[in-house]
């Protein structure tokens, strides 16, 4: 838990939270605001650049109806403290439209859908859920890491989710990408560069970094396609992380 220590502006733990009741007294609903408050942080650490520059970010908070708050404990009582993993997806459609999604009402549970943050084709990083909050990312999902398979059940009718200790980033399709095909084009070099600026910046070691394809217990899901997870690396490690 020294990653929990080392950055303290995403202590995963002591942001999570169980019992409704405790809601309204430990976080705020999402608003621009908060979210603009969090942000310089995200340049305000140690973590030194090798190379490219800090990219641009904008904010597109979601429909709090489409993210929840981060639970204590699951749907048994047992104790939810896995550290944070990141969940790397696409988006298929453009980034525009998954924005709409996430800022839309959605009160029927099955349609309620958000990342953390998405990636745009020219580099640019939107905001979308807290960090701190519990994006709805992932459905049916395990991460199957090195202390052995890890999922956090909250709902008593869903299966068990990587959502609770999930931080979900996408990258935005290329147009060629909008259908089912298993590869596409690929991603642009401002979004890797991007990616690996703002993953450098959580607390999450390399093998806590994950994707969609791979958590996915359901077979429907073979996101990010077409990702060139060694250049990603590449880029990742040209930053001195704490951890
Ligand atoms: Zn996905």
């Amino acid at each position: 838990m020294m990653v929990m220590v080392a950055i303290a502006f995403f202590p995963l733990k002591s942001h999570s939270m169980a019992p409704l009741q405790y809601k309204a007294t430990i976080v705020s609903p999402l608003t621009e605001a908060t979210l603009q408050d969090v942000l310089p942080k995200f340049t305000d650490k140690n973590t030194s650049v090798a190379t490219g520059s800090t990219p641009v970010e904008e904010v597109a908070p979601a429909d709090p109806s489409n993210y929840g708050y981060r639970y204590l404990t699951d749907i048994d009582g047992n104790p939810a403290n896995n550290a944070m993993i990141v969940v790397l997806h696409e988006t298929v459609g453009s980034a525009n439209s998954a924005i709409n999604t996430f800022q839309t009402p959605h009160t029927d549970e099955n349609s309620q859908v958000s990342y953390h943050s998405l990636i745009r084709r020219n580099g640019n990083i939107v905001h979308i859920v807290h960090p701190q909050m519990r994006a709805f990312g992932a459905g049916n999902s395990v991460f199957d890491g090195p202390n052995g398979p890890e999922t956090v059940r909250t709902h008593p009718v869903f299966p068990g989710s990587v959502n609770n200790f999930a931080y979900h980033t996408s990258l935005e399709s290329p147009s060629d990408g909008r259908g089912n095909q298993r590869r596409h084009s690929g991603y642009t070099e401002a979004q890797y560069q991007s990616l690996a600026w703002l993953i450098a910046h959580l607390p999450v070691p390399d093998e806590r970094i994950t994707t969609h394809e791979a958590v996915d217990q359901s077979g429907s899901r073979m996101d990010p396609r077409s990702f060139d997870g060694r250049k990603f690396l590449r880029l990742l490690h040209g930053y001195n992380r704490p951890y």
